[in-house]
């Protein structure tokens, strides 16, 4: 996965839920129902991978006019690679689903979701959406294992959600993966085997709470959080193992004292 990072905090829904934390249950998968592969349509400012963004990003209050903000997309830079972007934190509740109880008008606080929207292009690339679905994969994969989903019942998308009566009627993704021979059962499987698998990015544990932490690293990880040295993102401590057992190292060789 080609994770990058920009939050959009200008949006209505940053500055709405900025105080506002939910714990991820589950994720959501939509596609944005607009022929238009770049992620500058959405992301701003060009941080030199996106390119020139639209007038209708999603970083000012009102998202190309309405009150709208998911936690990432995934679609083309500049140069026509593909990447995900996350745009709001993961523990914020977010506005990516319309009128259900997943939009804007109903208690974020508690929807729990992750949401992010594929750029769609013209649904005739079949490049283009191998390239999209694999990233989406990583993605579900990289979530489910950072938030102990099970893949097969806490993933859906836009269309299974709506059935479910959280969310605004629309077709998306199912309108653009069967096209492909794909299907939201046959995403769930994906992603369970790639969770299996274990690629190169899923190989590290993350640790976000001293408590996670193992018993080898928590004196060390206790004494930076003490002494400041070490706050954690609004989404934890976001350390690996690596980074642990260097701290741990670096702790025994009398640099923190
Ligand atoms: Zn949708």
């Amino acid at each position: 996965m080609n994770l990058k990072k920009l939050l959009l905090t200008n949006n209505e829904c940053y500055i709405a839920n900025k105080n506002k934390k939910h714990i991820p249950k589950g994720g959501l998968l939509h596609s944005t129902g607009a022929n238009n592969p770049y992620l500058s349509r959405y992301i701003a400012p060009d941080d030199g991978l996106l390119g020139k963004p639209s007038s209708q990003h999603w970083n000012q209050v009102l998202a190309g006019g309405r009150k709208a903000c998911v936690h990432a997309f995934i679609g083309k830079l500049k140069d026509g690679g593909v990447a995900t972007y996350q745009v709001l934190p993961w523990d914020m509740p977010c506005w990516g689903s319309g009128s259900g109880s997943l939009g804007p008008t109903k208690n974020a606080n508690n929807n729990g979701y992750l949401q992010v929207e594929i750029c769609e292009d013209g649904l005739n690339d079949k490049d283009y959406f191998d390239l999209v679905y694999k990233e989406a994969i990583e993605l579900f994969a990289y979530w489910s294992k950072k938030f102990n989903w099970n893949p097969l019942t806490d993933i859906i998308c836009h269309s299974e959600g709506h059935k479910k009566g959280m969310a605004s009627n629309h077709a998306d993704v199912m309108h653009w993966f069967p096209k492909y021979g794909k299907n939201m059962d046959l995403f769930r499987q994906d992603v369970k085997k790639e969770i299996e698998q274990g690629g190169e990015e899923m190989a590290e544990k993350v640790y976000n709470t001293l408590s996670e932490c193992p018993d080898y690293a928590k004196p060390t990880i206790k004494k930076l959080i003490d002494k400041k040295l070490l706050n954690g993102s609004s989404n934890g401590l976001n350390l690996t193992e690596s980074m642990l057992r260097i701290l741990v190292i670096t702790d025994r060789a009398g640099l923190y004292k």
